[in-house]
């Protein structure tokens, strides 16, 4: 799915257009009003900073929707409800405050498209599912169902359930804490060895799609492999 990103403050537009590249996004970043009116696409949903340096967001939003229905999540610092209503009357679909995390920004992408996709009565097509990790892995959550290049992939119910915490955050160190408590029991206080064997389990069965990174004494960093070869360079051993 293509975002355009309309955004100005360069760390921020940064962190955002790698979370959601790790997800498969692929994102076009521009950062001023008059670029987002400007560019041609084609894109499925707009992610919209209301503090611009050249227009107010609002303007380019009334002006987007004036030219069609993409949708448009607003991004802003300001948190004003009068805002987020004037944003939500000029058009936009949903509206997510500064500071926001990455997972918080795909959840509303998501429930967006999902709103403006009704399912096709006939027959429903699969697509409204899967989650997409780099090029190679779907993970349905409503189905628990993994996909390896398009192949089901046989889990234990673990398995799943780690892989799917895991993938809530790709790039996230998780600690084991958080991992025992998360996927197996809440009041965890056995050893946590089945995280080890499971762990390990991921990284034979999905080989090439994903890394789980083991780091001492924390706990561990599930990545998406980019693409399908393993060039993975820039890392600072
Ligand atoms: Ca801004």
């Amino acid at each position: 799915m293509r975002v355009l990103l309309v955004e100005d403050d360069e760390p921020v537009a940064q962190s955002l257009r790698r979370g959601l590249k790790r997800y498969g996004f692929e994102v076009e970043w521009v950062s001023t009003g008059e670029a987002a009116l400007r560019h041609e696409g084609p894109y499925e949903v707009v992610l919209l900073d209301l503090g611009l340096p050249d227009t107010d967001g609002l303007d380019v939003c009334r002006a987007l929707r004036e030219r069609g229905d993409v949708p448009i999540i607003v991004i802003s610092a300001r948190s004003e409800e009068t805002d987020r209503v004037v944003g939500l009357e000029l058009g936009a679909d949903d509206y997510v405050s500064k500071p926001f995390g990455v997972r918080e920004v795909i959840a509303r992408i998501r429930a967006v498209m999902r709103r403006v996709q009704p399912r096709t009565a006939a027959g429903g097509t699969p697509e409204a599912g899967p989650d997409r990790y780099g090029t190679r892995l779907t993970i349905d959550r409503k189905a628990a169902r993994v996909r390896l290049d398009g192949e089901e992939v046989a889990l234990a119910p673990k398995e799943y359930d780690l892989l799917a915490f895991l993938t809530e955050e790709p790039g996230a160190l998780m600690s084991r804490e958080q991992i025992m408590e998360a996927v197996w029991d809440a009041n965890w206080f056995g050893p946590t060895k089945t995280l080890d064997v499971h762990v390990a389990a991921l990284r034979r069965k999905l080989a090439g799609a994903i890394t789980i990174e083991a780091v001492r004494g924390v706990g561990f960093r599930l990545e998406i492999a980019e693409g399908g070869d393993a060039t993975g360079g820039g890392d600072s051993s």
